[in-house]
């Protein structure tokens, strides 16, 4: 994968200043959403996880299970989503944030859109497939009728590392 590192993190959108203490509540709810991937990786999974957060609880949790589903949709973030409005009783996901290790594809991104989750945070960029500031910015789009705030590149190399050491061990394989 094409990661680069060092790199700042980027904040975007409102409602997303820097400051009140919520860098070490993002870290620690992305170490969850790691813990979450290594969930996956266990199970054979490309190692991929996502817990949505409301007033500092988990309310849903969710890793990678599309082989094991034979699902394409059961993407880390789908499954959080899911468990999160199950919680709520409500479809809408107000005042929730979705941390991901990596960046939301199309679907994904439509998801949270449609979830009206208010904010994401995602570790590793996807050059691939990401929808969330790579390939386009799905979540910032003036022409839909909702946007989330996001930002990238937290415990960026942690998360990367997840993906580039899956596949390798996968390539090492006979
Ligand atoms: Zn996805």
């Amino acid at each position: 994968m094409d990661v680069s590192t060092g790199e700042q993190l980027k904040r975007k959108g409102p409602g997303d200043e820097p400051g009140n203490g919520a860098d070490a509540e993002d870290e620690r709810w992305m170490r969850e959403a790691i813990r979450l991937a290594r969930e996956a990786e266990r199970i054979g999974e490309v190692p991929i996880g996502a817990v949505v957060v409301r007033n500092g609880q988990a309310i849903g949790r969710g890793y990678n299970r599309r082989e094991t589903d034979k699902d394409p949709t059961a993407h880390a973030e789908m499954i959080a989503i899911r468990e999160a409005s199950e919680a709520l009783g409500a479809w809408r996901l107000l005042g929730c944030t979705l941390y991901v290790t990596l960046e939301p594809c199309p679907m994904c991104a439509g998801a949270i859109l449609q979830a009206r989750v208010e904010r994401v945070v995602y570790g590793a960029p996807d050059p691939k497939a990401g929808c969330v500031g790579t390939l386009m910015d799905l979540l910032q789009d003036p022409r839909f009728n909702h946007r989330a705030a996001w930002q990238s590149g937290l415990l960026q190399e942690e998360c990367a590392e997840l993906l580039t050491g899956f596949f390798r061990r996968l390539r090492g394989k006979p």
